[in-house]
């Protein structure tokens, strides 16, 4: 839902005085509504790669209007750039500047995605250098575009194709409205595990999803958004929260568990819940985390202890009961946070236990991934919940110009959006990764 400001920039008399006075004007987010189109208008496929060919025919499949040459002066809903087979800097000439051409045309909430290949330390240097150059020209295109705009990009593995499960499925989510708050971020995909799924507005069909921390926030919205794909969700948070949990739980159709997630057996009860209620588990969510902010000079061992202990130590037990159980296909999505990419002023213990999770899961996707499943992490920036609502507007409106993408906070359905793409079976291409979902911001909580 759109606050106040949103709305007061964007429409009539106010939003003509925010533009004589130069207040920021964040654009309303394009964001997911079942059964509209994936993209606002044609999709223009720019570039030379082999792979091309099929991407066209698979999104004329999809229904979408594929244009291989900017045409008129309509809008176009998003540009690909088809950059996997560069081998020299001056190959980025031609694609980029095509695309440069067209944005004038890009649509509100239009999409620029690229395909490249990771620049690895064997490459030959200039191959190297172009695939490098290619993830700061989509970051920076990131920070160019206005109106909801946003650019990102897939990375495919070596001996993965455009045209990937786990690729196509990446390339749908950075189109469509779920990715609204994804801006200048590449989604890695390096294995051809995965299958698209069926029904796409239903991806999570059959499934059966644990979310921790569900009783409000962005865990409540988590469950909200696995449920409307099609998932049985299981709702669980501390016995202080029972009442909000029992309201999600209704709300979602699922059950409820209440359960202090630091417990020794906090794994196996979420196993014996799911299991006996549901007859499975497919999906976890560690979502569940607290916030203890001090300076680190006025740190004391019980808040930095306990921060470590739900946000880090809670996940890292869980997921060996979960391995231990050998559950086949286990998809799990863990919340991380962009203080534990870029630190946070007060927050050296949550930023270890953030930063720690993002190490968890590079760590853990092997492990993960022999039983048929895997493991990632979103990390949300600045979401703007009940908390940021009470920031004063000025503050606010400050904080949305230090994010000069998008100009505003992301809300908890782009977190659960995220999270729902990564828990599905089309993303086991993906394993091992961190989404960072900031609208191209480095504040956030
Ligand atoms: P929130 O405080 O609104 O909700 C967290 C929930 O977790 C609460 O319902 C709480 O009762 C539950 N919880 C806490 N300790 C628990 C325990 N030991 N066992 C079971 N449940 C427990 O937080 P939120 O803003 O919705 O954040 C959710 C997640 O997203 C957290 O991991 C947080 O670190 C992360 N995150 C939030 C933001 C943001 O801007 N809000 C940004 C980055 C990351």
């Amino acid at each position: 839902m759109a606050d106040k400001y949103l709305e007061l920039v964007n429409t009539g008399f106010t939003k003509n005085l925010a533009k004589t006075l130069g207040l920021p004007r964040p654009s309303i987010l394009r964001r997911h509504t079942p059964g509209a189109p994936l993209v606002p208008g044609p999709v223009l496929l720019l570039g030379n790669s082999p792979a091309s060919q099929g991407l066209s025919d698979t999104m004329l499949g999809w229904g979408l209007d594929v244009r291989r040459h900017a045409v008129g002066e309509g809008k176009i809903g998003a540009i690909i750039l088809m950059l996997d087979n560069v081998a020299e800097p001056g190959e980025l000439s031609e694609p980029m500047l095509a695309a440069g051409h067209a944005l004038r045309q890009l649509a509100p909430g239009g999409r620029v995605v690229s395909f490249s290949r990771p620049a690895g330390g064997t490459d030959a240097p200039a191959q190297a250098a172009a695939r490098q150059g290619i993830d700061g020209a989509v970051r920076s295109l990131g920070r160019e575009l206005r109106g909801g705009a946003t650019a990102n990009g897939v990375v495919l593995g070596e001996r993965v194709d455009a045209t990937a499960p786990s690729a196509l499925a990446a390339l749908r989510f950075l189109l469509s409205g779920r990715s609204a708050y994804v801006d200048g971020q590449f989604l890695h995909v390096d294995s051809t595990d995965g299958e698209l799924p069926a029904d796409f507005e239903k991806p999570l069909a059959g499934k059966v999803a644990v979310v921790t921390g569900a009783a409000r926030g962005i865990g409540a919205a988590i469950a909200k958004t696995l449920r409307r794909d099609g998932a049985t969700v299981v709702v669980v948070d501390v016995p202080a929260a029972g009442d909000a949990l029992a309201k999600v739980a209704n709300q979602v159709s699922g059950t409820a568990l209440q359960l202090d997630i630091t417990r020794e057996d906090a794994g196996a009860v979420i196993i014996e819940h799911a299991t006996s209620r549901h007859g499975k588990l497919d999906i976890v969510i560690h979502n569940a985390g607290i916030t203890r902010d001090k300076l680190l000079a006025n740190m004391d061992a019980a808040k930095w202890n306990s921060v470590i202990a739900v946000n880090l130590e809670s996940q890292l037990r869980m997921n060996e009961a979960f391995l231990a159980a050998g559950l086949p296909g286990l998809r799990v999505v863990a919340l991380a946070s962009t203080s534990g990419i870029a630190g946070n002023r007060g927050q050296t213990n949550y930023a270890a236990s953030k930063g720690g999770v993002i190490g968890m899961v590079r760590a853990s996707a092997a492990g993960f991934a022999a039983r048929g499943g895997g493991i990632n992490a979103v990390a949300p920036g600045f979401i703007e919940t009940d908390m940021t609502a009470r920031i004063p507007v000025a503050t606010r409106t400050v904080a949305r110009m230090l994010m000069p993408s998008l100009m505003q906070g992301g809300l908890p359905l782009d977190v659960a959006e995220a999270i729902g793409f990564l828990a599905s079976d089309s993303a086991a291409g993906i394993n091992g990764s961190t989404l960072r979902v900031c609208g191209q911001s480095l504040v956030g909580a």
